[in-house]
């Protein structure tokens, strides 16, 4: 299996039944030989700094209803709230002060932000903070939604695939979602410029080492510019409340081959893996990630926004966790950086 390791780092491709058998075989030995390399190679690109994103949960209204997600419209148990636009600003202006030079919106699909109010947003962010970068995880929109966002000055754009095999996906989500629309908004963001990030969970109901094969050719062909993981985490509201929940070991391992094939990826170490272990967020970072994302949004709004049961949502302000975070990251030989951090993958997408 070492030889699979030495040709991902070599080629950064493998085949589909290489992806399969590597996963399938792991052993903790093998992982530890896997992260030296991915430490190695995200040393050569990035050094040790750790990239900072400020994520702002601004609306946990949705008209979707993933069967995984605790957000899922059909969950009457969670009480709804939307952040209004001058909050928003209050919450980048706060992080601005601590050094986040990227603030990440992130929301349910909510009606209530038009995209008329979704660029009225961005204009702002954008005006009052012009060396920042934005990103938006805000779902599936038309092309030409994602172009006015784009136009209005958004930078980058999050929108996990979750899984590649079409009848995996349909047995993660209604009818009304399919995997073919969720990859086809991938490759419109690229083609309109956006820095994409794609992504995946780890351990979701159904997920075999074949699907995680799939996920893996999926992302080499999107080559995207970030890729977020995290293991799958039940909530206690869905269908899959009795599911368990993906491990640490496997995300660890799926952090390490993403850093082996896209050597200059932006790779967050998740709230969702800091969630199921303590130390997840700096086990991830020793794997081969490079960013994490700290929580902006107010306080009491963190709790609400419940994709999964358990999500760490301390009491701490903003500059706390902050705080907290430079010494966990120092604690094993990484600094927190005040910058954009945009991806080395393309100089062309660099600040417009
Ligand atoms: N609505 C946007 C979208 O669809 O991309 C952004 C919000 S969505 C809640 C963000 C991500 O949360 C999803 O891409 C999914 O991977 C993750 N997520 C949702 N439920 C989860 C769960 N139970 N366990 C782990 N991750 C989960």
């Amino acid at each position: 299996m070492k030889k699979l390791i030495d040709k991902l780092k070599k080629e950064r491709h493998l085949e589909q039944s290489e992806w399969t058998d590597l996963i399938e075989h792991r052993t903790p030995e093998l992982a530890d030989y896997l992260f030296e390399q991915a430490r190695e190679i995200r040393h050569a690109h990035y050094g040790h700094d750790i990239y900072i994103r400020g994520l702002i949960e601004f609306t946990n209204y949705c008209r979707n209803d993933c069967f995984y997600c605790g957000i899922q419209r059909s969950n009457t148990h969670i009480c709804r709230y939307r952040l209004s636009e001058d909050t928003i600003l209050d919450c980048c202006r706060s992080g601005y002060e601590l050094g986040f030079r990227t603030f990440v919106l992130q929301g349910g699909e909510d009606a209530y932000y038009t995209d008329e109010r979704m660029v009225h947003l961005i204009r702002e962010i954008k005006s009052l903070f012009p060396d920042c970068a934005l990103t938006l995880s805000i779902g599936e929109k038309s092309e030409d939604s994602y172009r006015k966002f784009y136009e209005a000055g958004a930078d980058r754009y999050l929108l996990r695939h979750e899984t590649f095999n079409h009848e995996h996906y349909s047995r993660l989500h209604p009818a009304e979602l399919s995997a073919a629309e969720r990859q086809n908004c991938l490759w419109n963001l690229k083609k309109i410029g956006y820095q994409v990030g794609t992504g995946f969970m780890v351990g979701s109901p159904w997920q075999t080492a074949t699907n995680l094969a799939e996920d893996m050719l999926f992302i080499e062909k999107l080559q995207p510019h970030m890729v977020g993981i995290g293991p799958f985490i039940p909530h206690h509201d869905t269908i899959f409340a009795g599911e368990t929940a993906g491990t640490l070991e496997l995300t660890l391992f799926m952090l390490g081959l993403l850093r082996l094939m896209l050597p200059k990826v932006l790779l967050p170490a998740t709230t969702a893996l800091g969630t199921i272990h303590p130390h997840g967020r700096e086990l991830g970072i020793l794997a081969g990630a490079n960013v994490v994302m700290p929580n902006l949004s107010p306080r009491d709004n963190r709790k609400q926004y419940a994709l999964y049961d358990n999500k760490i949502a301390t009491g701490e302000e903003a500059a706390e966790g902050k705080e907290k975070l430079v010494q966990q990251m120092e604690a094993i030989g990484y600094h927190v950086v005040t910058a954009r951090g945009d991806s080395l993958m393309s100089a062309d997408h660099l600040p417009k």
